[in-house]
């Protein structure tokens, strides 16, 4: 495909401008206008929309494929969240700041409280801030929180406990609130290992991050007795709602015993997200923390929704405006949508899907923590490594059949992982068409395992640099 540069041809053109009626000289400074040309491609507008067209035919996405992608929920997002989102498009998000203002942005500020006491409800939570930006923004949020929990009951606390099969997130966010990170290996029953974790407790332990259903796609029958164990230490107890899509309507982890907790609306809540997003990380709390959460606060008065500001014991902000509002307007419009029954059927039907994958694999590849799973399964392609043929390998001879690979080489914990997550939206013939293909891979690597060197054969690129591909990305044209 030629790049739009390269189709430039002097004098041709796709738009007109209109002459410019800002005055030519003494509006700016001259040292501010420029004196060569912009050396824009001069194309026709047939040429341009051709040029885009086939470009974003290039992206993959759940629209056009399957798309097992796990511990990202790459579930479908109905199109009807997406004209409810538009209906807010015009709103400024200085409005509720304005003077006078905040009486025109009642329904805007109305379903913010709407959601958060939505989400509340669905986790067992006292109270929802929408302000973060994303998962790793909320667990961020959510371990400040508990820092200043801690910090004004005088606690002296030094270390946050993560399972080994926690998401990179997990330790990354506590250590950048200032703790020292103890991590507990995983048992061979595929959880964080109980022994090991009793004796990582401490007094100095301020909270245990827990994923659960974890990484593996299993459920922690232990998790409520874990939870016991902290509040004991008077540490708290962070729940990673990334998987939440696993158990709505089932478990609400405020039940259990989890303090605070941060949900991934682009993951669970029906907004698009991949190529970085944009996406939506709520955190919910328990009544001991409401006095340290973001400011400000929407809170009903009466009739009214206004914004408390004054809360000394605040983290202070955490985003500017309230959030990411287009992901919040969707939310709310799919969880009113599906509404409560129609959010245990997501659960269940994920579950189902997950373990169909599982069951219908299980001769092919090897399943290190072999259970029942939940919302994903975790596979490992160590079989497949004995012949020579990695993670990778097969990820890549996916992509020329059509479908975007699982993750891979996550959960750590796991050899040559590959962690499959269908869903709840995928119908079972789209499943059974992904089966075949993973078990022809499985029956390459016996039969001709030299094969996969040459896959992806039908992509722009080939095998690439996977480190240097994401770092340092070459997407000028000139000049580079
Ligand atoms: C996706 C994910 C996160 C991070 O969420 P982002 O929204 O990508 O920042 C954290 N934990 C788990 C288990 C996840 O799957």
């Amino acid at each position: 495909m030629k790049l739009i540069y390269e189709q430039s041809s002097a004098g041709r053109r796709g738009v007109r401008i209109p002459a410019s009626d800002v005055p030519a000289a003494g509006f700016l400074p001259p040292e501010l206008l420029r004196t060569d040309s912009a050396e824009l491609p001069e194309v026709s507008e047939l040429d341009t929309v051709r040029h885009f067209t086939n470009l974003s035919r290039r992206n993959y996405s759940v629209d056009t494929h399957f798309y097992p992608l796990g511990s990202c929920t790459m579930k479908y997002n109905v199109k009807a969240v997406e004209n409810a989102a538009t209906l807010f498009a015009d709103e400024h998000p200085l409005l509720p700041l304005l003077p006078g203002g905040l009486a025109h942005a009642q329904g805007s500020l109305g379903l913010l409280h709407g959601l958060g006491t939505a989400l509340a409800e669905i986790t067992g939570m006292d109270e929802v801030t929408t302000q973060p930006l994303a998962g790793a923004h909320g667990e961020m949020t959510g371990i400040m929180l508990i820092a200043a929990y801690h910090r004004a009951k005088g606690n002296k606390k030094r270390y946050v406990v993560v399972p080994d099969s926690s998401h990179g997130t997990n330790p990354a966010s506590a250590a950048m609130v200032g703790y020292e990170i103890i991590t507990v290996p995983t048992a061979p029953y595929g959880d964080m290992d109980l022994e090991l974790f009793k004796a990582a407790m401490s007094d100095q332990v301020a909270a245990v991050m827990m994923t659960c259903p974890n990484t593996l796609g299993l459920f922690n029958p232990h998790i409520r007795e874990i939870c016991d164990i902290a509040h004991s230490y008077d540490a708290l107890c962070y729940y990673d709602g990334a998987n939440l899509n696993a158990i709505m309507g089932k478990v609400r982890p405020g039940d259990v015993g989890f303090d605070v907790i941060h949900l991934n609306l682009h993951k669970t809540f029906g907004t698009p997200h991949g190529g970085g997003g944009p996406g939506a990380g709520p955190v919910g709390v328990k009544s001991a923390l409401i006095p340290f959460l973001p400011t400000p606060r929407i809170v009903k008065n009466g009739d009214d929704y206004v914004l408390e500001t004054d809360n000394p014991r605040s983290i202070g902000r955490t985003a500017n405006f309230f959030g990411n509002f287009g992901v919040m307007v969707k939310a709310y419009a799919y969880i009113l949508l599906l509404g409560r029954e129609g959010l245990i059927r997501v659960s269940e039907q994920a579950v189902l899907n997950a373990n169909y994958i599982m069951a219908k694999l299980k001769g092919h590849y090897d399943i290190p923590y072999d259970f029942t799973c939940m919302h994903e399964c975790v596979l490992s392609a160590s079989r497949q490594v004995k012949q020579g043929v990695h993670a990778l390998d097969i990820a890549k001879f996916l992509i020329d059949k059509g479908y975007h690979p699982p993750t891979i080489y996550f959960p750590l914990i796991v050899k040559d992982a590959i962690m499959i997550e269908p869903t709840e939206t995928e119908s079972r013939e789209t499943m059974d068409a992904f089966i075949e293909v993973m078990i022809q891979a499985a029956e390459l690597a016996e039969s001709d395992p030299a094969a996969f060197a040459s896959f992806p054969a039908t992509m722009p690129v080939s095998r690439l640099d996977e480190t240097r591909a994401a770092r340092s990305q070459n997407v000028c044209f000139v000049g580079c």
